[in-house]
């Protein structure tokens, strides 16, 4: 028998009104008088229903597993995250009527996990040294879920060329301004899809705009970046959540990168501090690596004598890290010396 399309129509509706209820996100402008002629952007993607840029992602994943005919009607879902992806995931799963389980590594946030929990979700929490994404597969295998897979596939799910990817949004936010063709565009690398699609978006609109990934020190993709290297393996861990992954992802597209900015833990918790209190917000610790990553390539421009703008984007709330990064006695604990981190920051922020 031929099977019916009536619900996947629905599921498919579902999305298509979601994404119209939806609006975009701010791109938020920064100035710093320490950089003259250098203008700063920030992308708020923090601004998504779900807090973070992994609601793009999740919206994508869910299309594109729907639109493969790999998720059907009563089917449950699954997904390996280190939180965020959890929570959109989870939040669609809602929308659309499906079950979830997240599989995540037991430090993972605890806001997160009460958060996907709220949500209706099941969070499978996994002792450090598991891998999350092979104990996602096995149990969707044996279960018969559908596996949203996004580390495998964060980089194919989005539609490069266009569709208001967040790289087609910054440059039609940017078009009024005095360079609507921005030096750099820095992002972290967690699957590797938003540096991917910004590369590969830049280069078919014919820009020189470059991409830099903002890196945990010792993290897998700048291990791997210099030599393409598809199994690099991180040299240390990170406090980080989202991006510093332990090794290269399948969708870590390295040839459309152009620069890696490391940056150490200390300096990015510094930096999403400074963050809360130059724009009046919480924003995670990814957001403070692409602000340091950011000062560092704009320190270079001006010692050129450069101008031009450098966009960033400000990947999730803050709000989900009061009990870690935002807690004095848990960075104490982590052994951060916060002094040395926020100084050495001013001195970049007004040097
Ligand atoms: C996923 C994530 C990133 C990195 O984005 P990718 O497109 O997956 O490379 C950065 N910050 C946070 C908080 C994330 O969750």
């Amino acid at each position: 028998m031929i099977a019916s399309r009536t619900w996947l129509k629905q599921a498919l509706a579902c999305l298509a009104q979601e994404a119209a209820r939806s609006a975009d996100t701010h791109l938020l402008r920064l100035d710093l008088p320490a950089f003259p002629g250098i203008r700063f952007y920030f992308k708020d993607e923090a601004a998504h229903p779900t807090g973070s840029l992994k609601h793009r992602l999740a919206r994508s994943l869910y299309l594109y597993a729907l639109c493969n005919g790999r998720l059907r009607e009563g089917q449950g879902v699954i997904d390996a995250s280190s939180g965020s992806t959890a929570i959109s995931e989870a939040w669609f799963a809602r929308l659309l009527g499906l079950r979830f389980q997240a599989v995540m590594p037991d430090c993972t946030a605890p806001a997160k996990v009460r958060l996907i929990r709220s949500l209706g979700a099941e969070c499978v929490l996994l002792p450090p040294g598991l891998d999350a994404s092979r104990m996602a597969r096995e149990r969707a295998d044996r279960e018969g879920l559908c596996y949203l897979d996004q580390f495998g596939l964060a980089e194919r799910a989005t539609d490069w060329r266009g569709n208001n990817n967040i790289a087609e949004s910054i440059l039609a936010q940017l078009a009024l301004e005095p360079d609507p063709e921005p030096a750099w565009v820095v992002c972290g690398a967690g699957t590797g899809g938003t540096s991917a699609t910004l590369g590969r978006y830049l280069r078919y609109r014919r820009l020189d705009t470059r991409v830099c990934v903002a890196e945990p020190t010792g993290g897998a993709f700048a291990v791997g970046w210099h030599t393409r290297d598809a199994a690099a393996v991180a040299s240390q861990p990170t406090l980080v959540e989202g991006i510093g992954r332990g090794h290269a992802e399948p969708g870590f597209i390295y040839d459309v990168v152009d620069a890696v900015e490391e940056v150490d833990d200390a300096d990015s918790i510094a930096a999403c501090w400074w963050l809360e209190q130059a724009l009046g917000r919480r924003y995670g610790g990814s957001s403070g690596t692409n602000l340091v990553a950011c000062l560092r390539l704009a320190a270079g421009m001006r010692k050129r004598g450069e101008h031009g703008a450098i966009v960033s984007l400000l990947c999730d709330r803050g709000e989900r890290y009061a009990e870690s990064l935002f807690d004095p006695d848990w960075l104490a604990r982590q052994g951060i010396n916060m002094a040395d981190a926020r100084a050495t920051l001013m001195q970049r922020l007004n040097a």
